[in-house]
Formats: C-alpha cells, structure tokens, sequence
C-alpha cells in the first residue's frame, strides 16, 4: 500500500520531510467543509463504510500493540477516532446497530427496533428485512427447493429480503437523490441485514448465505444476478476449505489471551470445538457454511466479494462519489460462542486486520485512499460471559425467557383476574394480549403497571417499562435508550432489560449476548479516515446517530430524511 498519495508526497517536500504523513496528508489537501460539496470535485470518489459486527469499543485498545502496520493501525493512526461513541438505543442489537449508522436515526425514527418483532396483525414473528415479495434469487439448483427454515431466528415463513420495513433514508440513498442518480450505492455483508441494511432501499445488497457459502441477493434488487456474482460463486470459494479448520495465526504463547482458550462455559457447535484448531467438517454438512463464517475465512470471503464487485462496477472511478458499505460478521459470531475475552475472539481480530490490510490497499490501487472516504464503526458491543464475570467475583446469573412470562402471568392472574396475559414475549419485549385485558374490563394501562412492577422485582432484572410509561422520576440514561427505541405497532408492551452481564436470551448454542443498554453493548469505535480529515482522537461523547449527518456534511448534502445526530465537528473542521 502507499502510505502517502503521490500529491501529498509533492507537498511534504516543500514542507520538509519531517512532518509524519498523517499531517502531510493533511496539509495536501484542503479541509472539507459543509459548505462545499465535494460532488464534481475529484476529491471524493467513494465513500467507504465499514462495520465489524460486535466489535466493542475497547477491543481494538486491547489488541492495539498486535496490529500490523496497514490495517486498524492505518485508520487508527491518519483518522479521527472517537473513544467514546456510543449507540443510545436499547435493544443493541445487528440490525438496530447497522440501521442506526446508515440512517442517523434512533431506532424510533428508522424502526428497526430489534432483529425480530411480534407482528401483532399476523400473530407471529417477525424478521426484520424479511418480505415474501423480494424471494432470494437462487444460486444453485438446490437452494431453488421451497422455503427453508432460518435456525438463527426460528423462523420459515420467507427467505424473502428487502430493506421495505425500514423507515428512514440512508446515506446511500440521500447521495443518490442529491446526484440524480448517477452515484453507485451498495451493501456487502456476512450477514442479510447488515447488507440490506446500509444499502438502503436505493443501493444494490448482497449477502453470505449460511445455506449455501455463495452470496446472495433478492428479487428486491435483480432479476438475475449480474454475471460477475455468477462467476464469483461459480470458484465456490467457501468450499475449497472443506476439510480445513480454523486454526490460530500466530503461535499461541504470544497472545495476549493465550490462556483463555478450553472454558467449560464456551460453546461447542456440533463438532466445531471449544479449543483451537476448530474444525469446518465436510462442505456437504448443512452446518459447513456457519461455521465458516464463524470463522477469519467469513470475513475474507467478504473482503474478497466486496474487491470482485468494486473491479466489476467500476465503483470510485469518477467523480461523482460512490457508496459501498463492508460489514463483517465474524467476530460477533465468534463473540457468541467464545466469549468476547477468549482466544478466539483474539485470533478473529488480528485476522480481520490482515483482511482490512489487504482491503485498503486494494481500494488504495483501484481507487485511491486519498480520494476515499472511509469510516469506520460496529452496530453494537459483546457482554462477558455470565460465568467467566462470576469467576471473576462479580456474581451474575442467566434469566430464563420462560420464567419472565411465568411472574408476567401470574401478577397479572393475582391482580385482576386474567389468565394468560402474555401474548408474545421475545426479549426485549413482551406483547400483552389486550383481548384478554378488554375482555377483564380493565385498563391496558394498569396491567402493564402492575406487570411491569412485579417483572421489575425479579432477581437480575434491571428494567421493566411499560408502554404508557414510568414515573417522573425514573429518566435514567437507561431509560431514554428504551425511548429512543419504541415504535408504537413494532415494540412490546413492556421493554424488559437485564441487570449488567446478566444473560437474557432464547435457549439455544449461544454462550453471551449483547442486546442490553448497558455500555459494553454500546460502547464501539468510530474512525472517520479521508481527504481532509485530520488525525486525532476525541474523547468526548458522541452517538452513533451522529455518523451519517457527518459523512451527508462532508459529501455537501442535507443529512438523510430522519436523522437525529449533528455532523462531528473534528472530522468537519481542521482545528
Ligand atoms: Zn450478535
């Protein structure tokens, strides 16, 4: 990779060759001010928006001394980075996180309030991207059989995806409007949502398919899928590593977390291990796909499909800037089956910043960092294992589902008479059967209270609020973050949050969550690198709805249709 632009190389001569290349860089180029669009200037040909799925805010701090020189190092070093960003939502979860960044939106302007919701009409689940109108176009003979059942989300109505339940403009769509259409927008992810997601309902989306190791898109954006995404998945590359295994890039005693490898508490997924190397099986194990992706290789399959679609649509090669937004989903996996301090999530990390090593120096050859825009941020962070924070002496325990839905049913059995008043509870929300409230001639309100009340007084829980609200006196920083996530016809009745680090989550091969309001949920880093930006960091609080109205200022145009943040003054300005 260059390390300087060859015009900033010109002007760090007349400046005399001591100045670091950060502050040359800076020198070259002018600042970017709000003011001036930078469409038609040649100086911004892509904006390039990268999301690591769970990356805490303090991990790349932990990690920092292990980095290359030309991955997280690079961005951490020429950008400006924000110590101290957080989402001031909720329900810290993929989709909350990724729709947040793409919109500046809170999730109650957006509405992607959780990954699923209860669908009250249809008296089921609800997926957040999922619409029968956009099926998945096929890639192979095989996936064209019916519909197929999503383990993740319990779920098998449809594997249709569309960004249609999302409420709010993105980036990529503000940045189509404000060009007539000529910038390219698009979304790769290991994950449906997080493509759909930051593509918007303008860009192009395409996916890692647990089902199959291709990536994939929908009827909502193809009819057929352009050549060169045939041609990618023809090389079949997730399954040259049949018969292969994860195994550790360094030798294990130079890790930090070298030690936290064999814990009783982590997850075994079906032959895949607790203990390095971790093994992928045969390509022909329907399990073959996740437990790539819940692996280094998922991200590089990413990187890789993410340069394909770069070199095939020419994205950043002329003047009016183009959107492309990479989302990893490694690391969150790897987060829920080891834990965020296991040795896994170590080695998961220092491979990404080789995959973002080779990224950047790609986009570097094919469209020039010094005319990218980069920033860089996580939809959310990770708990610590229940368990490993006991071990440590902080006392914490995991809550079942179905016991919050027992003392639900039973407050209100005993104050008003009603049997069954849960109608749906997935965390974070619990839906209340308001036939059964009308029915009692009692108040949906007064039930949710009571509800909400004896629910607060169980063991590990922190929060119940209800729908139609606490008591004045409750406006805890918490409690605004479950504000800023209400929907009226998506959220629950009663938003229900676990104490700190205790676990609140479905049964199933998950060993920690995030999803709470509690800051390692939503602490995560945010690095803006580009011409013009300087190099820095800030340690003041900003949110996260603040990125997009800071990418919408520095391309020139009004922040997209809902946005809550103020573009980040640092990033804006030089001094
Ligand atoms: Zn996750």
């Amino acid at each position: 990779m260059r390390t300087c632009p060859s015009s900033i190389r010109r002007v760090a001569l007349t400046r005399g060759g001591a100045l670091g290349c950060a502050l040359m860089f800076t020198l070259a180029s002018h600042p970017v001010r709000a003011s001036e669009p930078a469409v038609g200037s040649p100086q911004i040909r892509l904006v390039l928006q990268i999301t690591v799925d769970g990356l805490r805010g303090d991990l790349l701090n932990r990690y920092g001394s292990r980095f290359g020189e030309n991955g997280f190092r690079y961005l951490l070093s020429k950008g400006t980075v924000y110590t101290n960003a957080h989402h001031e939502h909720a329900n810290t979860e993929t989709i909350v996180g990724h729709a947040t960044l793409a919109t500046g939106a809170h999730p109650s302007g957006h509405g992607m309030i959780g990954n699923v919701w209860y669908d009250r009409e249809a008296g089921e689940l609800a997926y957040n991207i999922e619409d029968p109108e956009s099926p998945l176009l096929p890639t192979r003979r095989e996936a064209l059989e019916g519909e197929q059942v999503d383990p993740a989300q319990k779920r098998s109505r449809t594997k249709g995806r569309s960004p249609r339940a999302m409420l709010a403009a993105t980036v990529g769509d503000t940045l189509a409007a404000f060009t007539a259409g000529r910038a390219r927008v698009f979304g790769v992810g290991g994950k449906d949502r997080s493509a759909v997601s930051m593509a918007g309902h303008v860009g192009k989306a395409f996916w890692f398919s647990t089902d199959t190791g291709d990536f994939v898109t929908s009827r909502y954006y193809y009819d057929t899928y352009p050549g060169w995404v045939v041609g990618w998945n023809a090389r079949r590359q997730a399954e040259g590593h049949s018969g292969q295994a994860w195994a550790l890039l360094n030798d294990q005693g130079t890790y930090l977390l070298g030690g936290q490898d064999d814990r009783p508490y982590e997850v075994d997924l079906k032959g895949y291990g607790r203990t390095f190397p971790h093994p992928f099986g045969d390509a022909g194990n329907p399990l073959f796909p996740t437990k790539v992706l819940v692996s280094p290789v998922g991200d590089r399959l990413t990187a890789d499909f993410a340069k394909a679609l770069v070199r095939a649509e020419g994205v950043g090669q002329d003047a009016v800037p183009d959107y492309l937004s990479i989302s990893f989903s490694g690391l969150d996996a790897v987060n829920h089956f080891f834990g965020p301090s296991s040795l896994e999530n170590e080695d998961v990390v220092l491979q990404l910043d080789g995959t973002l090593a080779d990224l950047l120096g790609f986009v570097d050859e094919t469209v020039g960092l010094d005319h990218t825009l980069l920033v860089l941020s996580a939809d959310h962070g990770m708990a610590e294992m229940p368990e490993y924070m006991t071990e440590l002496g902080f006392e914490v325990g995991r809550l079942s589902p179905d016991g919050i839905v027992e003392t639900a049913n039973a407050a209100a059995r005993e104050a008003f008479g009603i049997n069954g008043v849960v109608r749906f509870f997935y965390r974070p929300y619990l839906y209340l059967d308001e036939g059964k409230i009308a029915a009692a001639r009692r108040e949906r309100g007064e039930v949710e209270q009571a509800v909400a009340r004896a629910l607060a007084e169980t063991e590990g829980v922190a929060l119940a609020v209800p729908r139609s609200g606490p008591g004045p006196l409750e406006d805890t920083a918490a409690l605004q973050r479950v504000r800023r996530n209400f929907h009226p016809s998506r959220s629950g009745d009663i938003y229900v949050a676990q104490e700190p680090y205790w676990f609140l989550f479905d049964k199933g091969p998950v060993a920690v969550m995030h999803g709470s309001p509690w800051r390692y949920d939503t602490h995560v880093p945010v690095v803006f690198v580009g011409p013009g930006v300087a190099a820095r960091r800030v340690h003041r609080p900003v949110s996260t709805v603040d990125v997009a109205p800071t990418l919408a200022a520095i391309l020139g145009m009004s922040p997209p249709s809902s946005a809550e943040g103020s573009p980040l003054s640092e990033v804006l300005w030089q001094d």
